[in-house]
C-alpha cells in the first residue's frame, strides 16, 4: 500500500474522517471517475453510503425507463458493493430533468441528516470538465442543491418537515468534494485501488453496452479519465476534488 496522498501539483485531500455521504445525479457517476478513490477509503475502515438523485431510467436508448431503472438500480448496488459500499439509496427524481431547487435540496438535506456524515462528495457542477466538455444538466443542479442542502441540514429552521419526520439537524459536515472538478486542486492517489475502480464501472453491464465508444470501456476510459485534470501523472493515478471547506 502506497503512502503517498496526491501528486504534485496537488494537495492531498484531508482523510481524518470516518463517513462519508456521495450525492451524485446517476447510477454510474461515482464510477467515472470517484470509485477507486471510495475503494481506498474503505479499505481505511471509512463508511462511505452512495445517494442517487435519479434512478438513471433516461440513460439506455433502446430501453424504457420503466424497464431501465429497476436494472440500473441493480447495476449500481453491484457497483457499490465492489468498492465496499453497501447502502445505495434513490430518491427517484426524474432523470434527465432535474431541476435545481427547494423540493431537491430538501430531499438531499434529508440524506445528510439520515446519515449524518462528516464529508459530503458530490459531482462536478461547472458548466464544463475544462476546455469544451460540456457538463450534464442533471449533475449541475445535483451538485449545487448538495452545496446548499449541507447547511440545510444544519439549520433547524429550514425545511422544519424534516425535524417533523425525526430527521435532527446534522452540522458535523466538515466540506463538500467535488469530484473531477476542473477548479480540482486536491487529489487522492488511487494507484493501489485503480483496478477496484474499473471493476466499479463495469458492473454497469447494461449500460455500457447501451453506451457503445470509448466512454463504453471501463479500463481504457478511467486510463484516460481527467486529463486535464490530472488524474494520471507519470505513472500514477488519482482522482481530483474542488474542496469546499464548511467549517
Ligand atoms: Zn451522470
Amino acid at each position: 500500500m502506497s503512502d503517498q496522498q496526491a501528486p504534485e501539483p496537488f494537495e492531498p485531500v484531508d482523510e481524518d474522517w470516518q463517513t462519508a455521504l456521495a450525492v451524485v445525479a446517476h447510477p454510474d457517476d461515482m464510477e467515472y471517475g470517484g470509485a477507486a478513490a471510495v475503494a481506498r477509503w474503505t479499505a481505511q475502515g471509512k463508511k462511505v453510503v452512495y445517494v442517487m438523485v435519479t434512478s438513471g431510467e433516461a440513460g439506455i436508448d433502446t430501453m424504457s425507463p420503466e424497464a431501465c431503472g429497476p436494472l440500473r438500480e441493480a447495476e449500481q448496488i453491484a457497483s457499490a458493493a465492489v468498492v465496499g459500499v453497501d447502502t445505495v439509496e434513490f430518491l427517484g427524481h426524474p432523470d434527465g430533468v432535474l431541476e435545481y431547487g427547494l423540493p431537491l435540496r430538501r430531499d438531499i438535506a434529508r440524506e445528510v441528516r439520515r446519515h449524518r456524515p462528516d464529508i459530503v462528495i458530490t459531482s462536478n457542477f461547472h458548466e464544463t470538465y475544462g476546455g469544451v466538455f460540456l457538463n450534464q444538466a442533471d449533475h449541475i443542479a445535483v451538485g449545487r442543491a448538495t452545496l446548499d442542502a449541507v447547511r440545510d441540514a444544519a439549520n433547524r429552521w429550514v425545511f422544519r418537515e424534516l425535524s417533523a419526520e425525526g430527521y435532527e439537524p446534522w452540522d458535523g459536515v466538515r466540506a463538500v468534494w467535488a469530484v473531477a472538478s476542473p477548479e480540482a486542486r486536491h487529489a487522492v492517489d488511487t494507484t493501489e485501488h485503480f483496478d477496484k475502480g474499473v471493476a466499479s464501472l463495469a458492473e454497469h453491464k447494461a449500460y455500457l453496452a447501451g453506451l457503445g465508444g470509448a466512454m463504453a470501456e471501463p479500463r481504457e476510459f478511467l486510463e484516460g479519465f481527467g486529463r486535464g485534470a490530472g488524474s494520471r501523472l507519470g505513472t500514477r493515478f488519482a482522482v481530483p476534488f474542488e474542496v469546499f471547506p464548511l467549517r
